[in-house]
């Protein structure tokens, strides 16, 4: 039996219904081309497995779980364990020929920075199905005007479209964690509604213009747009980052990145 090990933010899945639950959002299907981010010792990978006649990629960190997942799972041609850190592994490589669809309960510490180098290759992607913290879920999927929405959802909500499906409580995990978890469903945009000129500038507006949640964007965007400039657009200098929309902060970063030229 494998220890868990915090270092590797291992929360193993032990509830299988809720193995079911997500299986069922997810889908899959024989023909598709899943990878699995973190299959610990296999709890969502063996339901996978079935329904994709035995042809599934997955990516673990921790050295002592793969023979365990080689054992495992022997028995499937189509299995393949790539000893890697998912924060490094080249997803490329494995969306050449289909479009990926990437499924993880991940460790909740690398859950940000990994969602970001995964949209790298947002267009090799047909959805991905994450176990994050439920306060994070909530972050990605807020809409404006609420307390949650900030700039995690913006950035992510600029290229994907954002679900929450449904809440995951502590006990469902072994060890079980001090935070409630839900599952959200991340869709890449084929073409993106609103395209930022430079997405270098998108990053550095939107987290500018969140820098004080509770200034206005006139006070916030103080030294990078006037309160004409922000006017000339149609968006009131006036109101706080919250209320603005992923179309409203694209708006402000193609002007801005017009007045630089
Ligand atoms: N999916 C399994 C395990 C979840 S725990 C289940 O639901 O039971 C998180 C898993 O991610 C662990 O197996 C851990 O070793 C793995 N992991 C942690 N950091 C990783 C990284 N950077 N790259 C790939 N896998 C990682």
């Amino acid at each position: 039996m494998h220890k868990a090990r915090k270092r590797f933010g291992q929360n193993f899945l032990q509830d299988q219904s809720v193995i079911s639950r997500i299986v069922s959002a997810i889908n899959p299907k024989p023909g598709q081309n899943l990878v699995e981010i973190g299959p610990g010792q296999g709890a969502i990978t063996e339901l996978l497995l079935n329904k994709t006649n035995g042809v599934l990629n997955v990516v673990e960190l921790d050295r002592d779980l793969i023979p365990i997942l080689n054992t495992k799972f022997f028995n499937h041609a189509g299995f393949t364990v790539h000893e890697h850190d998912a924060l490094k592994f080249d997803f490329g490589v494995l969306a050449q020929d289909q479009k990926i669809r990437l499924i993880g309960n991940l460790p909740y510490n690398i859950s940000t920075p990994l969602m970001f180098h995964l949209l790298q290759w947002s267009h090799q992607i047909q959805d991905m199905h994450f176990m994050l913290q439920k306060e994070v879920v909530d972050r990605l999927c807020a809409e404006p005007g609420t307390s949650a929405y900030g700039r995690l959802g913006v950035m992510i909500q600029y290229q994907c479209k954002a679900e929450y499906l449904f809440t995951v409580k502590p006990g469902a995990f072994h060890p079980i964690p001090k935070v409630d978890s839900a599952i959200v469903r991340l869709t890449p945009y084929s073409e993106l509604p609103c395209v930022a000129d430079d997405i270098e500038q998108l990053a550095n507006l939107v987290r500018t213009a969140f820098a004080q949640r509770r200034k206005t964007i006139r006070n916030n965007l103080k030294g990078v747009l006037t309160a004409e400039q922000i006017e000339s657009i149609d968006i009131d200098p006036g109101i706080r980052p919250e209320k603005l929309s992923v179309e409203q902060f694209v708006k402000l970063s193609n002007l801005k990145t017009r007045l630089g030229e």
